[in-house]
């Protein structure tokens, strides 16, 4: 364990972190919350291949719902933070109701894994906002993460596994309050049986993560920040980055919670890059390149760590221009394929895809005439 952004204890007296260069109108930097409220966003929440777990999952086939699945629950809050959610909003009905489709402006870890993974649920999501069923995985990443950054309020000494425990009911009823579509989930489940195995699970979920992490010991110096910066020439990023530790020697560890499994080494490219993503961001927007990426999975019992240097990040930067230059012109042209994997076993417009017989919904964006030589839709090679 790293323990170089560690208080020295819960009583410390010691120094204590370094302080994390203050937001300003020009960064965009702002604490979650600003941009979100208290409540999040009513978006729809990300079928399992959103989750950014997913951007290189191995497919249900491979391991399962455990490890594409469970969606870090800042990549929800994120997207709809970022205005680039997928589907649709809910009405106060719980009813989705379909927004405006419009031309994408801006680029999270989430959306650049979908395109990645398959220009056409990029469209579907992002263009069109078809709506998505919430899934039980994704639902429970949001949950989870909800708790784990809750239970920082409490003073250091006070950070109990018990404690965070405690606050799985709470905050299950504070988002299923916030989220009204998130009532069918159980909605045959008249004697709650599965809810209560549900919740036991988030309970384990977060009681794995102190066997991983002592928050007796850390003072983040954000929880849920939003962040977001303009690449030159495009695209905007945006993200929510779970915690941000910052220690006296002023170095910076970026931390995400992951409720699945950790992914086998030849799918863990996916996670680690939207690590990269956000550790851009950092750097663009703070001038300092983290020096640690972290990621926790509390599925599995694992942490990753990443020590990335500016070359690293320079080829993430090289990478997302490319993406976004792909995106442009499948948005101008309305080509957007469809690429058919493992991981469309989880995808909610089978129906609509012409891989499974179906039709996309007409295009609700102009498309101008196609000119030869256009940008590949080819998968994004590791960077
Ligand atoms: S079902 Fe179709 S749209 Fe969905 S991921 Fe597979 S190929 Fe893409």
């Amino acid at each position: 364990m790293d323990t170089s952004f560690e208080e020295s204890g819960a009583a410390a007296s010691g120094p204590g972190p370094a302080a994390w260069p203050a937001a300003d109108a020009t960064t965009g930097a702002v604490a979650a919350d600003a941009v979100v409220g208290e409540t999040p966003a009513p978006a729809a929440v990300p079928s399992p291949s959103t989750a950014p777990d997913a951007m290189a999952a191995p497919g249900p086939s491979a391991t399962g719902a455990a490890e594409t699945g469970e969606s870090a629950g800042s990549a929800t809050a994120a997207t709809a933070a970022a205005g680039d959610a997928a589907g649709a909003v809910a009405a106060p009905s719980g009813a989705p109701v379909p927004r405006p489709a419009t031309a994408p402006t801006s680029l999270s870890p989430s959306r650049a894994g979908d395109f990645m993974q398959c220009p056409l649920l990029y469209r579907f999501r992002v263009i069109d906002r078809l709506p998505e069923k919430p899934s039980e995985a994704a639902t429970r990443g949001t949950l989870v993460h909800a708790v784990l950054e809750r239970l920082f309020d409490a003073p250091a000494g006070e950070r109990t596994a018990p404690r965070a425990r405690a606050l799985v009911p709470g905050q299950w009823d504070r988002l299923r309050a916030s989220r009204p579509e998130l009532a069918e989930l159980f909605a045959d489940d008249p004697d709650g049986q599965r809810l209560a195995r549900w919740l036991g699970e988030a309970e384990r979920l977060v009681e794995r993560w102190f066997t991983l992490e002592d928050p007796t010991r850390l003072e983040p110096a954000e929880r849920e920040l939003f962040v977001e910066t303009e690449l030159e020439s495009g695209p905007r990023l945006r993200g929510i980055i779970d915690r941000v530790d910052v220690a006296p020697t002023g170095e910076v560890r970026i931390v995400d919670y992951k409720t699945g499994k950790a992914p086998r080494p030849e799918y863990a490219e996916g996670a680690l890059f939207q690590m990269k993503f956000y550790a851009l961001v950092v750097w663009r927007l703070k001038g300092v390149v983290p020096r640690r990426l972290q990621l926790v999975y509390l599925g599995s019992g694992e942490v990753r760590t990443y020590d990335p240097v500016p070359a690293d990040l320079e080829r993430v930067e090289r990478r997302l221009r490319a993406l976004w230059d792909a995106i442009r012109e499948a948005t101008e042209s309305g080509d957007w394929r469809p690429r058919p994997t493992k991981l469309c076993g989880w995808c909610d417009h089978q129906e609509r895809c012409p891989e499974f017989g179906g039709t996309p919904p007409p295009y609700p964006l102009p498309v101008r005439a196609r000119e030869s030589g256009g940008v590949p839709q080819g998968r994004m090679g590791a960077d």
